[in-house]
């Protein structure tokens, strides 16, 4: 059973707290609730009107600015002109089901194809993150015959029912489905001791072999290849090797979700699996994929597909049209040109660099990989006491002070950093000084 809090309660508005507002934040709020009542969920305890964004900076309904670095969809910047008219484009031109041959689409099947290594040789387009790791968990039952999965404790990986069973995050307290079991997340700043990759494989081994004697049997192993909702865990880069190497063992699927470390994020390549040395048996993609424009989707070995397809009748409407697929080239194309994998992992480099130097004691650790970046707030480094109240505040003080942040893992102290890839020194010196500053307010350092 998790533990862990809910994901969609990090960083939630509270309702209770709507009486405190200025009337006409207040009216806009009772406004949303009216037509989305319990199913809204808005961010911050004083909840933004967004009107406009561009580049890393977002715009309010006052016109006010705020830094970027929470939104991971808008991943090579927020209306970025080349994504924009590539898609103002194709939807003058034409876009329709995905059951005609198109340029625009086989040309963007092939130019994603081609990001992989040659063994992932296939591919279906979706809409969303969770149809993607919906329809990977329909192709691993295939492919094995089983029903069991295995991801970790505070894994989130998307909201359709059958991905609801394999997100703990999204079930804390409930007892967990028959045919899923969680692991610790691959943590060593509260579990520093050993070695992190045969560690994490010997969870792996141990949930395999239960799966097998309570007769439900193996059939994958999903992860977020920077384990994002647990907390941001990405070194040491390799670590998921062994367990891979298990899995294949075990005859089972290594499932790399890259919803959220996939389009470059990591600064190391253009898939977050590629730092550990791995190559799944498949893919599953969605958020940054087409700058904001719904699109994901799944890709694996041939073989694994075509099992699937002789076996199930799978379409997906809007899934790769052709707007999504002008979406996604033109979203290959700025990531190439503007050097984003690059600027990821320089820019990250500078951010965590900037971020220890602070020395705050309420900063436990820095961690991450490129430009996806975990601050874990603590009440001291001495206890590493989880400080999720403090992470609450620091969200919501530099809300105000126009930067805008989340919150992840297990405790839901983890602060996540997420830029547009297109960040610069100058913003992450914004970001530093407004960050110190709160903290500053928070107690001596
Ligand atoms: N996988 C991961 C790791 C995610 O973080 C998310 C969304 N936050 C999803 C899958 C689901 O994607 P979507 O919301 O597009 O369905």
């Amino acid at each position: 059973m998790s533990t862990g809090k809910e994901i969609l309660a990090l960083n939630a508005f509270d309702r209770s707290e709507v009486s405190a507002m200025d009337a006409s934040l207040r009216n806009a709020v009772e406004r949303r609730l009216r037509s989305f009542g319990a199913a809204s969920v808005l961010f911050y305890q004083a909840p933004l009107r967004m009107e406009r964004a561009e580049g890393v900076w977002m715009f309010d309904a006052e016109g006010r600015r705020y830094l970027d670095l929470y939104n991971n969809v808008p991943s090579v910047g927020h209306s970025h002109p080349h994504v924009v008219e590539a898609i103002r484009r194709q939807a003058g031109l034409l876009n329709t089901h995905t059951r005609y041959l198109n340029e625009v689409v086989d040309g963007y099947a092939e130019r994603l194809l081609a990001t992989f290594p040659p063994a992932i040789d296939h591919l279906v387009l979706t809409c969303t993150g969770s149809e993607a790791n919906d329809l990977a968990l329909r192709i691993a039952r295939v492919a094995t015959g089983n029903a069991g999965f295995i991801v970790t404790e505070t894994a989130y990986h998307g909201n359709t029912a059958a991905v609801t069973d394999v997100s703990p995050s999204s079930r804390p307290g409930q007892p967990l489905p028959s045919h899923v079991r969680v692991i610790p997340a691959p943590d060593l700043f509260r579990a520093p001791d050993g070695d992190l990759g045969q560690r994490f494989a010997a969870a792996v081994g141990r949930a395999i072999a239960d799966l097998e004697s309570c007769g439900i049997g193996f059939a994958g192993l999903l992860v977020d290849t920077i384990f994002s909702s647990d907390g941001v865990y990405a070194d040491p880069a390799g670590f998921l090797a062994p367990a891979a190497e298990l899995v294949r063992d075990r005859k089972g699927l290594f499932i790399a979700d890259e919803v959220q470390p996939g389009f470059g994020r990591t600064g190391a390549a253009l898939w977050g699996f590629a730092r550990h040395g791995v190559v799944p048996d498949i893919v599953t993609m969605g958020k940054p994929m087409g700058n904001g424009f719904p699109m994901g989707g799944v890709a694996a070995r041939a073989a694994l597909l075509d099992r699937f397809a002789a076996n199930v009748k799978y379409f997906n409407t809007f899934g790769g049209n052709p707007v999504a697929a002008a979406a996604g080239l033109a979203v290959l194309d700025v990531i190439k040109d503007e050097g984003l994998i690059d600027n990821a992992r320089i820019l990250g480099g500078y951010l965590m660099d900037r971020l220890r130097e602070i020395g705050n004691r309420h900063i436990g650790d820095v961690r991450g990989a490129g430009l996806f970046i975990g601050i874990e707030v603590v009440r001291d480094r001495d206890s590493k006491e989880p400080a999720p109240e403090i992470a609450s505040f620091l969200i919501n003080r530099l809300r105000h002070r126009g930067v805008l942040i989340g919150a992840a893992g297990r405790y839901g102290n983890t602060l996540k950093i997420r830029p547009p890839l297109c960040f610069s020194k100058d913003h992450v010196n914004i970001f530093i000084a407004a960050c110190d500053e709160v903290l500053r307010e928070i107690g001596p350092a």
